[in-house]
């Protein structure tokens, strides 16, 4: 094995990264893992990312990149299931690593676990290959239910997340707030944590002239404001429907909403119930799923793109907004404070509420004639947030992780 090169099994349980973005289950951090993968894969560690079949056309092993690999385990139906379902299939997901591990017989120096259910299969991980166990958890059913808002997520995963932070190794945490939430409500030793924000892919996500994506996407002589992510509660969709009619004073406005898939109808119908009693309903756009492909054009022809969730892990659409140019209004969740410079690339708001929102959106769209230099300037506010530069900061991170394991068991 060349000198440094880390074999890494990454495992990503209840949803497969390859699927499709935008839908329930499927955001920020399968964009998390594939992107992480590749880059440690071009860095020349080897790295297989395990997830669990959901399609039975699945092939079993797809590359991802150089070095990098998903690899398709069967564990339960092949069909999608609910996210708690997944549970009961993890023994049989832990086995088929397991097989398919000796049967091409690999060998990892660690197993990186993405979300509770992943760290409950990467706990056995870590005894039958005697490696280090790191977790990063994307969000927190603690957190999520002190909000109160959407549905409760079961004691099941809370006390799961709870052993967790005591067995694993080490967690990589991707806020300095993560850190704090996994200390407050699971009492995580803080020796054990790191943080390392998330990154953007920013060769995909550029500025393109605003004028020319408005036509291209049919949106000309019409002010945005765009939403991308999952439909569900947490991301406070209502709430900027709510503040839309504050912004009466903008002609040819349009709130365009990106995101949601079948298994989200029901939350899209509220919304748009919500849209008509607001009377905006001619002013709002549902575009459902886009391909991140696609994206830079929506956050290029926005004049302003809002994210006025309760609760984000991270937040990577207020990066990609950025990248691409685009000012961004967002709630004091996630990395956003760090993200968002105050006044300059959008603004940083308390709370969620409609007429704070609409305070900000007005100041970005009443800007005259944002220009290229303007552009120009936001993207450059996170040149640094590669995911070249991401995985460099894991690898820092997984080293002692390594050294300090060695040394526990000689
Ligand atoms: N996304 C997409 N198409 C859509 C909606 C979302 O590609 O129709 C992607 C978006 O580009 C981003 C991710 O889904 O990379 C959402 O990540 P974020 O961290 O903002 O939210 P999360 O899903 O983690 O709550």
């Amino acid at each position: 094995m060349p000198d440094g090169q880390l074999r890494i099994a990454m495992l990503s349980a209840h949803s497969c990264p390859l699927g499709t973005l935008g839908a329930k289950d499927t955001g920020g951090m399968s964009v998390f893992i594939v992107e992480l993968a590749r880059q440690l894969g071009e860095k020349g560690h080897l790295v297989d990312v395990y997830t669990r079949v959901h399609d039975p056309q699945d092939r079993q092993s797809y590359e991802l990149g150089q070095n990098a690999r998903l690899i398709h385990l069967r564990a339960g139906e092949d069909e999608q299931v609910h996210k708690l379902a997944v549970y009961s299939y993890l023994p049989d997901f832990a086995c088929n690593l397991e097989n398919y591990r000796k049967s091409n017989d690999l060998n990892y120096d660690l197993v990186y676990s993405h979300y509770w259910l992943s760290g409950w299969v990467g706990e056995y991980a870590k005894q039958w290959w005697g490696v280090p166990h790191i977790i990063t958890f994307h969000t927190l059913g603690a957190v999520k239910n002190s909000l109160g808002i959407g549905e409760d997520e079961p004691e099941l995963r809370i006390a799961t997340e709870r052993d967790l932070t005591g067995s694993c190794h080490h967690i990589i945490a991707s806020t300095e707030q993560e850190k704090e939430e996994l200390i407050r409500h699971y009492g995580a030793s803080p020796e054990k944590m790191s943080v390392v924000p998330c990154g953007v892919n920013l060769e995909l996500f550029q500025p393109v002239n605003k004028e020319m994506a408005k036509r291209e996407l049919g949106f000309q002589d019409s002010k945005i404001i765009l939403f991308v992510g999952r439909i569900e509660p947490l991301k406070g969709i209502e709430q900027l429907l709510r503040a839309v009619p504050y912004l009466k004073n903008h002609e040819g406005l349009r709130l365009v909403i990106i995101g949601g898939d079948e298994r989200t109808r029901h939350e899209i119908e509220e919304l748009q119930k919500l849209a008509t009693e607001l009377h905006i309903e001619d002013s709002v756009t549902f575009l459902g799923l886009i391909k991140q492909e696609r994206l830079p054009y929506f956050y290029s022809a926005a004049d302003v793109c809002v994210i006025p969730s309760y609760y984000e892990s991270f937040g990577l659409v207020a990066l990609e907004s950025l990248a691409c140019g685009t000012p961004v209004v967002a709630t004091d969740v996630g990395d956003f404070r760090n993200i968002i410079h105050q006044g300059e690339t959008g603004y940083v708001i308390v709370s969620n509420e409609p007429v704070a929102l609409a305070e900000k959106i007005d100041l970005l769209l009443s800007r005259s004639n944002p220009d290229i230099e303007f552009a120009r300037s936001i993207r450059n506010s996170v040149s640094s947030y590669s995911w070249s530069n991401v995985a460099e900061a894991i690898v820092r991170e997984f080293r002692p992780v390594l050294a300090n394991y060695c040394l526990s068991v000689i």
